[in-house]
């Protein structure tokens, strides 16, 4: 009896532990049909698509995005944004004014050794110049700067601000931002297409000055509109990029250029008022300091 027991007993041992066997082998399949289901779905889920892709596929679009690498600059060591205020340089000729005779284009000249004091002045007094682009997100504080900020423009597109200038600003380590008559590009005295994308390709910037240098506010709005587009477009095709920043001939527009600037895409334009920029000031009537052989840096940036 004792025995019949035993083995009833152990039948049932044997019925449970096979029951346990069952149960495993069931939650093993579950598991592996659930692990398929999972790999089939992800091979087809966006997410798991935007992993695969190596990553120099050359489409930055479709890279995972990673965080850009911070200039190693402490937090504290930023100059406080608010308030902050930003010389618009104006140049045009960088040439020696005594022999020029009509007194306009010796007003409009400064000597190449006056503007090479003129950048060791700025770097010795801990100046940056920065892109003209660059000045909305400088008076939000989306870009923070540890050099007080200045940008020095040459109107005309001279040939003379390649020979002189260009070398000079590289060797100071300085953005140039040159406003380009582009009905002048390659005529005498004026830069080439070529000089044009050498000074882009070594980080120059450029900005419109329309395409004759007319007084926009006597033309007409289809008029106007052809000096502001086609400079623009004749500009970044060449360059191979966006223009935003436009400078009126002469300093002459009015509330309708101003318009047609907008609707052309300009975002920031510059004219000949005497003034600092601002988080304040209209980005379409930015003022400038006008430079000439006799300016002095002491007493301009005194106030
Ligand atoms: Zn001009």
């Amino acid at each position: 009896m004792k025995q019949t027991k035993k083995k009833k007993t152990s039948k049932k041992i044997f019925l449970a532990r096979k029951v346990n066997v069952q149960v495993l082998v069931a939650l093993l399949a579950l598991v592996l049909f659930a692990g398929l289901v999972f790999a089939f779905s992800s091979e087809h889920h966006p997410a798991a698509t935007k992993k695969i892709i190596p990553k120099s596929s050359g489409n930055t679009a479709k890279k995972p995005l990673s965080p850009k690498p911070q200039p190693k600059v402490e937090p504290q060591n930023f100059l406080p944004y608010a308030g902050i205020r930003v010389p618009i340089l104006m140049f045009h000729h960088i040439r020696d004014p005594k022999p020029i005779k009509d007194a306009i284009g010796r007003n409009l000249s400064v000597s190449p050794e006056k503007f090479k004091a003129d950048l060791a002045w700025l770097n010795a007094h801990n100046y940056q110049a920065i892109n003209i682009d660059d000045l909305p997100a400088i008076f939000s504080g989306k870009l923070r700067v540890t050099k007080k900020p200045v940008v020095i423009t040459f109107d005309d597109g001279y040939e003379d601000n390649f020979i002189e200038a260009f070398p000079d600003l590289v060797a100071a380590g300085m953005i140039g931002n040159f406003n380009i008559i582009t009905g002048a590009i390659g005529n005498p005295g004026y830069m080439t297409a070529g000089q044009l994308k050498a000074m882009e390709r070594a980080g120059m910037e450029f900005g419109s000055h329309t395409v004759s240098h007319l007084d926009l506010a006597t033309l007409t709005p289809v008029r106007q509109t052809e000096e502001l587009m086609g400079s623009k477009t004749s500009l970044a095709n060449l360059l191979g990029k966006e223009i935003s920043s436009l400078c009126y001939p002469s300093g002459e527009y009015n509330a309708l250029t101003i318009a047609i600037a907008k609707q052309c895409g300009y975002r920031l334009a510059t004219t000949t008022k005497f003034g600092y920029a601002d988080a304040k000031s209209s980005a379409l009537e930015l003022p400038r300091v006008r430079m000439t052989e006799s300016s002095n840096f002491n007493s301009l940036f005194q106030k």
